[in-house]
């Protein structure tokens, strides 16, 4: 009946999560607001660690992609589960850090990492630097001999496969701003560089295929091409890259039609064919690292609103109004994202009627979904749009001088704030 397992319906006909009443949380947190489920965050971080220990004899590691969700609990979270991190940016490194996350297990990313994001990766020690261009292989390097120290990397690669949900080409596709392409011969003259530079130790290879992957043969081909590399490698230089980063990008259901597989079956199929493959190249089994993001954490959120305007235009369509948008969920607007959304009071109700969620800033395009099925919605109601757990709070901005939401997490029945809600004041706060 719900697009996410946690979401059901009480005796009052009202939408909850983790057994908890949406519409009471609205009432005592106020709207727009974010919620998590914690409890599913942990399942599915377990999961996918399971996956690794079942199929691939525990010699690997899941890598939250905090990209997707990113505060100081989250990190929290992820260091209880023995998890390690992705980061991005400084501000992702200096929160996982302030939150007491071990840097040994953050992992950097980026294709335009700043001398300052460097040399804090270096200072804090962080696991491994993921070089993603020659500039900062330099830049890595001298800033390790200035800090008399040596930096692990991996060096990310474009496999050449390019994947989309049910679809994925292998392209053999040059044309992305990430990593350094295989075919062209261009990732093997990077490895042979990297051994020049005293200050950094090559540890693997990385790469990333793509977001909301829904079927399992795009990452098992992926982890086929990288093996090749690997293999590659040790040929011509005889360095034998002993950690294979297969990145993220495992889908969720999102709406009706999406059709995920369970997230074990992807290990599953990856570990027998980097099996096959090392037997087949006689190389040694690497340490595996994936880096789930959305999969984690999308899942487990929702989105609460206050429904306020509605707007029927005879033969066109009809607008309902909240009080968010694009500001806490710019993912329509972006990439015209689908949800699946609830009157979080009528969750009883038949869905009769077709509509477009409209946000609250000066822009057209500001929409959650058109064309979604939803309960005679009025002003007042709680709408709640489901799935929003990643790539929400991360991405969402101060446009119109709108005031970010605040996040809360439950869990055992029990809500507590972990971001709170921004105030005017926030608004101000750097303005002279
Ligand atoms: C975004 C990203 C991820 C996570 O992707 P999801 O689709 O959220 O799983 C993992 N690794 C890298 C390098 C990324 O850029």
């Amino acid at each position: 009946m719900f697009i996410s397992k946690n979401l059901n319906v009480n005796e009052k006909g009202n939408l909850t999560i983790a057994g908890i009443d949406t519409v009471d949380l609205a009432k005592k947190y106020g709207t727009p607001l974010y919620v998590l489920d914690e409890d599913l965050i942990r399942e599915n971080c377990q999961k996918f660690k399971k996956s690794i220990d079942s199929y691939y004899g525990k010699n690997g590691l899941v890598c939250y992609a905090s990209k997707a969700f990113s505060c100081k609990e989250i990190y929290r979270i992820m260091k209880d589960e023995q998890m390690g991190v992705d980061t991005v940016s400084i501000g992702e490194m200096y929160t996982a850090i302030l939150a007491g996350f071990p840097s040994e297990k953050i992992y950097l990313h980026g294709n335009n990492k700043t001398k300052e994001e460097l040399r804090f990766a270096v200072e804090n020690k962080i696991g491994r630097i993921v070089v993603d261009n020659l500039n900062e292989l330099e830049m890595i390097d001298s800033i390790a001999k200035e800090a008399n120290s040596k930096v692990d990397i991996l060096i990310r690669v474009k496999p050449g496969i390019d994947a989309h949900t049910h679809d994925f080409i292998k392209t053999g596709q040059i044309d992305s701003k990430f990593g350094f392409a295989i075919e062209t011969g261009e990732a093997l003259s990077v490895v042979k560089l990297v051994s020049k530079f005293d200050n950094i130790n090559l540890i693997g290879a990385h790469c990333h295929i793509g977001s909301q992957i829904l079927d399992v043969d795009p990452f098992v081909l992926a982890a086929d091409v990288m093996i090749g590399f690997i293999s590659d490698v040790k040929d011509e230089t005889g360095i034998e890259m002993l950690e294979l980063n297969l990145g993220g990008g495992f889908g969720i259901k999102y709406i009706d039609k999406d059709d995920p597989v369970d997230y074990e079956e992807y290990m599953k199929a990856v570990a027998s064919m980097i099996q096959k493959k090392c037997d087949q190249y006689n190389l040694k089994k690497p340490f595996i690292v994936i880096e789930p993001g959305r999969s984690l954490i999308a899942p487990a959120g929702i989105t609460l609103y206050t429904v306020g305007a509605r707007k029927e235009i005879p033969n066109v369509r009809t607008y309902i109004s909240i009080d968010g948008g694009m500001t806490d969920n710019p993912r329509y607007a972006l990439y015209k994202s689908e949800y699946d959304a609830i009157v979080a009071n009528k969750a009883n109700e038949e869905r009769s009627e077709i509509v477009t969620i409209a946000g609250k800033c000066c822009e057209s395009g500001d929409l959650i979904g058109e064309n979604m099925s939803l309960q005679h919605a009025e002003s007042g109601d709680i709408l709640a749009v489901c799935a929003t757990g990643a790539y929400n709070y991360s991405m969402s901005s101060n446009y119109n001088r709108n005031l970010k939401p605040a996040v809360i997490m439950v869990k055992g029945g029990k809500s507590r704030v972990i971001v709170n809600r921004e105030t005017l004041e926030d608004v101000v706060r750097n303005d002279i």
